[in-house]
This record gives structure tokens, C-alpha cells and sequence, in this order.
């Protein structure tokens, strides 16, 4: 009965592809009635392997949740800092006569030697675990040939990682997955670019529908600011991917962007620190996910800028307070704000700016560091949202292009983590958000061809 409807279900036409489908669904839906165990996908960082000591630390985390029964895939990073080292030694040796291509099989011996130790050493302690080698069939993560920064093929990599992986977990085996590499459909090593690893993970607990995502590294998670930086931060104990974004947008990086594009919608990433000895320790949880491309939206209401001009303005907190609890009293919310030294814009929904506007001028008379307010006409909020723009050059000066193009003025914008905030003539919005649409459309084109070009993501 379940059979037959799995296979009408299947849409793919060619046999094999459909078969594969079936047999996931169904391995899936085997794993969870007949045993229901928990599944975790669990990947170790570079430094949470950087020697003997540490491997057979992690090796011994992961065998005490294989003991309670737990289903678990390891991914590994490369030991330390080899991929670094590798990538010096390459380019001392060869300089720019490297080829992509050859760069990424040596790369690859990084992780594919972690891997092999961290399966022995997971055997030493009594369990099934199996290396999975580039080279061998078996191989789950399929890519383009995009070298040194290499592109998932998704619905491949998910058949690969469901065909070749379920198996193995449906016998008590662990599978020990060298994270950041790939190969294509050809056969050839690729990687994933820096930090690739994580996206190995979120590809495997994607294929899987996995429970979690353990993120082993050397910090305890996520904490409220950088301690280099500040004194007394705490950990933050949960947070969605689009604040993490948000957060690396200062430069840094707790999961690479690429990855983070790769990320399961519903699986939750927990960080830890391997150095604690248990994956069952505090960390960080990610939740969420980002989406995937650049974006327009448009708020649906009208909005309108309030500026206010005078001197000194960004140091008079005095004057800040006063507009914000007048925001308070009328309950209004403040959409977004531009300051510097003499001039402030607040950008209010245009229903509520009627009731606002008293209180403003009271505080205008009041202080006599600022000189006068002014309205501007009714204006359209439009949101350019991406995981990449902070990382993509020119598409500040690209969009505004587009609008200038169609004598389109911009009456205000400003960015903030993701996003791109501009404002417009809120009769023109229509046309502002199509030409924009279209201005993304054309950059993820570039993007792609750029990344063709294997212009390697940071
Ligand atoms: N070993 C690779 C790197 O250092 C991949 C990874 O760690 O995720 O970038
Ligand atoms: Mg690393």
C-alpha cells in the first residue's frame, strides 16, 4: 500500500532516480517506526582535532551518544590548521601555476586523513564506523566544477548522501564523512571553499531529516560580544540564523555564509565546545534559516522621513531620549533612522506621524540644539535582503543605477545587517520594486558567472 503510492509520488521519470527515492522514503520512514531513534549529525572543527589527544577526546564524545543508541554521521575538518599549511605549502612551491583543480585534491588530503584516523579511532573503542573516501562509489556530496570553491549540486548529493549513507546508520555503522569536499559528476575532487565543512554537515542532516546539527569547535557557543573585546560576556544560548548573520556581518565569522546558505530550515545547529568533552553540554542554538537569494521586498504601508536638522545632534542624547519616549507614548514604531553630526532622520508609518509630530516640535522648541523638523512626502520602504550583500561588492551603487535609470529618486536609504533599506515615491513603488527585481535577477547572474570564474569566497 505505502509502496506503490511512494512510487506514484516519486515524479522524477527516469527508473533509478525514482527507485533511490523510494527506498530513502522508505529507509526514513523504517528508521523512525521501528526504532525512532534520535539522528545527529556532528562535526568537528579543525581545531577540535588538532592532535591525537583531541581526536580520541572527540572520538570518545561521539561514542557515548552512540551508547544510548543514538543514529550519528561525523563530519571532520582537517586537523589544526592543515588546510592553511597545505595551501602555503602549494603556493610556495608553485606559486600561481597552481592549478584549481590540483590545489583542491591535495586540500583534500586535510580532511581525508582526519577522517581516516577519527573512524579508527571510533573502531578502537569497540563501534562500526566507516571512512568515506572521495574516491570510492560511495561518495555522497556531488558538486560543479566550480574548483576551489565548488557549488553542491543539491538533489544529486541528496540522493548520494540518503543511497549510500542510510544503509550503513540502519546497521549500527558510523559513517566518518571528510567535511569541505567534494567531486563532480565526472569524478573530480573539488572543495566547497574555506570553511566548507559545516555546508558537508548541513547536507548530510538535510538528506537525513536529522534531529540536530552539533557544531563541535573551540569556543562555548555564541556569546554577547566578542571577549576580546569586552569583559563579562555570556553565552547566548539561542538565536536565528538571520541575527548570526547579523553578527558576522562585523567581520566575525561563526559559520561561513556559504554554509549558512546550505542550512536546514528545520533542524536546529547547536555550537559547542569540544573542549568540554560532551556534545551534551550547553552551546548555542541556530535556528531558522536565511533565504538563499537577494530579495525586494516592500512594506505595505506608507511611510515618511522626519528629519531633523541642528548642531550636534548625535551628541544630544538628551534630545534622542525625548523624541524616543514621545515614539513610546503614542506607541509608534520607528521603521529606521539616519544620524551624523547635525542632521537626524526618523522613518515612521505615515498613519501614525500625525500624532507624533506636536511632540516633535515640542522637543524642536525645547532644546536649542536642534533648529527645525520637516516632513517629506509620502514614501515606499523597500527591503533589498540577502545572506550576501555584505560580502557582495557594488550592489549599493547597482540598485540606486537601476532606479536612477528609470528617473527613479531615492529619497533615503541606509543599510543595516542584511538589508538594504531605500525609500521612494510611494506612487511609483510598483515600478521601483520591479526594476529592482530585475537589477537582483541580473546580479545573481553575475554571481554565478563570478564564482564560474572560482573567485574563491572568503
Ligand atoms: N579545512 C577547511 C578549512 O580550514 C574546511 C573547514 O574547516 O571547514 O577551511
Ligand atoms: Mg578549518
Amino acid at each position: 500500500m505505502v509502496l506503490p503510492l511512494l512510487w506514484a509520488l516519486a515524479e522524477k521519470t527516469d527508473k533509478q532516480t525514482k527507485f533511490v527515492r523510494v527506498f530513502s522514503v522508505l529507509h526514513v520512514l523504517g528508521g523512525v517506526i521501528e526504532i525512532g531513534n534520535k539522528m545527529l549529525v556532528v562535526k568537528f572543527g579543525g581545531s577540535s582535532l588538532a592532535n591525537g589527544e583531541k581526536i580520541a577526546k572527540a572520538a570518545k564524545m561521539v561514542a557515548k551518544k552512540l551508547k544510548e543508541g543514538v543514529r550519528l554521521v561525523v563530519v571532520v575538518s582537517a586537523m589544526g590548521k592543515t588546510t592553511d599549511k597545505l595551501l602555503e605549502t602549494v603556493d610556495s612551491a608553485l606559486g600561481s601555476k597552481a592549478k584549481p583543480a590540483d590545489v583542491d585534491d591535495i586540500l583534500s588530503m586535510g580532511e581525508r586523513t582526519s577522517a581516516r584516523i577519527f573512524s579508527t579511532a571510533l573502531k578502537s573503542l569497540g563501534f562500526k564506523a566507516r571512512y568515506i573516501d572521495p574516491q570510492s562509489e560511495e561518495w555522497p556530496i556531488i558538486t560543479d566544477d566550480s574548483f576551489m570553491n565548488a557549488e553542491p549540486i543539491l538533489d544529486k548529493s541528496l540522493d548520494s548522501i540518503r543511497r549510500n549513507l542510510l544503509p550503513l546508520l540502519e546497521n549500527g555503522v558510523t559513517p566518518v564523512v571528510p567535511g569541505f569536499i567534494g567531486k563532480t559528476v565526472d569524478g573530480r575532487i573539488t572543495t566547497l571553499g574555506r570553511g566548507g565543512s559545516d555546508t558537508t554537515a548541513f547536507l548530510i542532516a538535510h538528506a537525513l531529516s536529522a534531529d540536530e546539527i552539533i557544531l563541535a569547535t573551540d569556543v562555548d557557543g555564541i556569546m554577547t560580544a566578542d571577549p576580546k573585546l569586552v569583559k563579562d560576556v555570556r553565552k547566548i544560548g539561542e538565536l536565528k540564523v538571520e541575527e548570526l548573520i547579523g553578527l558576522t556581518n562585523s567581520g566575525k565569522k561563526f559559520i561561513h555564509r556559504k554554509a549558512l546558505r546550505y542550512k536546514p530550515e528545520g533542524i536546529d545547529v547547536k555550537i559547542v565546545n569540544s573542549a568540554r568533552g560532551d556534545l551534551d553540554v550547553d552551546g548555542t542554538i541556530i535556528k531558522g534559516s536565511f533565504p538563499r537569494d537577494l530579495s525586494a521586498s516592500i512594506n505595505e504601508s506608507p511611510v515618511v522621513a522626519v528629519t531633523m536638522v541642528g548642531k550636534e545632534l548625535s551628541k544630544a542624547s538628551k534630545v534622542m531620549l525625548d523624541l524616543f519616549s514621545k515614539l513610546e507614548e503614542k506607541g509608534i514604531d520607528l521603521l529606521g533612522m539616519s544620524i551624523d553630526h547635525d542632521s537626524l532622520i526618523m522613518y515612521l508609518p505615515e498613519n501614525a506621524v500625525r500624532d507624533v509630530l506636536e511632540g516633535f516640535h515640542e522637543v524642536v522648541l525645547k532644546s536649542d540644539r536642534v533648529l527645525a523638523l520637516a516632513v517629506s512626502p509620502k514614501l515606499a520602504l523597500i527591503r533589498v535582503r540577502g545572506a550576501y550583500l555584505s560580502e557582495t561588492p557594488g550592489v549599493l551603487n547597482t540598485v540606486s543605477e537601476a532606479l536612477y535609470s528609470q528617473g527613479l529618486n531615492i529619497y533615503g536609504v541606509f543599510t543595516i545587517t542584511s538589508s538594504i533599506c531605500l525609500f521612494v515615491e510611494w506612487g511609483r513603488r510598483v515600478e521601483a520594486l520591479k526594476t529592482l527585481e530585475e537589477t537582483i535577477k541580473q546580479l545573481r547572474l553575475e554571481e554565478e558567472a563570478l564564482r564560474k570564474d572560482n573567485k574563491p569566497l572568503t
